[in-house]
């Protein structure tokens, strides 16, 4: 469902909810929208406000923010709870495995760029993501 906000050309607004929106060029073409007010045909969408109406409820650009903001902390969570942090040993330790000294092993840590360098000659496959700041609060 789409809602449009309408005006009729007696400056009433109000709101007209639509299959979609060529449904509304439809009605609108035979006359069926109405304002509600004084039953003026001659009505005019109010053009960019207009919110789809999606299967579960509350559902607007900001909720979308929230949602990215958890799966992104889901993943924070999935590799801090799988991965041990070794810091500033990444490429250290990485080598170690690479070269079998230590038994092969998610790791994460920070790693300098000449040491990323290091990696990438030596073949080792690491994944760099930036870690989005967040607050330990919402956890
Ligand atoms: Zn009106």
């Amino acid at each position: 469902m789409i809602a449009f906000d309408l005006q009729c050309s007696n400056g009433h607004t109000f709101e007209g909810w639509f299959e979609d929106g060529q449904s509304y060029e439809k009605q609108m073409e035979q006359g069926l929208i109405t304002c509600p007010i004084c039953e003026d045909t001659s009505v005019s969408k109010i053009p960019s406000t207009f919110a789809i109406k999606m299967p579960h409820k509350g559902v607007d650009s900001s909720d979308n923010k929230d949602e990215l903001a958890v799966i992104s902390n889901n993943i924070l969570n999935f590799i801090e709870k799988n991965f041990d942090d070794v810091g500033c040993d990444f490429a250290k330790e990485a080598l170690k495995m690479h070269y079998g000294v230590n038994e092969p092993k998610n790791i994460r840590g920070v790693s300098s760029r000449e040491e990323e360098k290091i990696l990438e000659k030596e073949g080792v496959q690491f994944y760099k993501i930036s870690v989005p700041t967040r607050s330990d609060t919402e956890i």
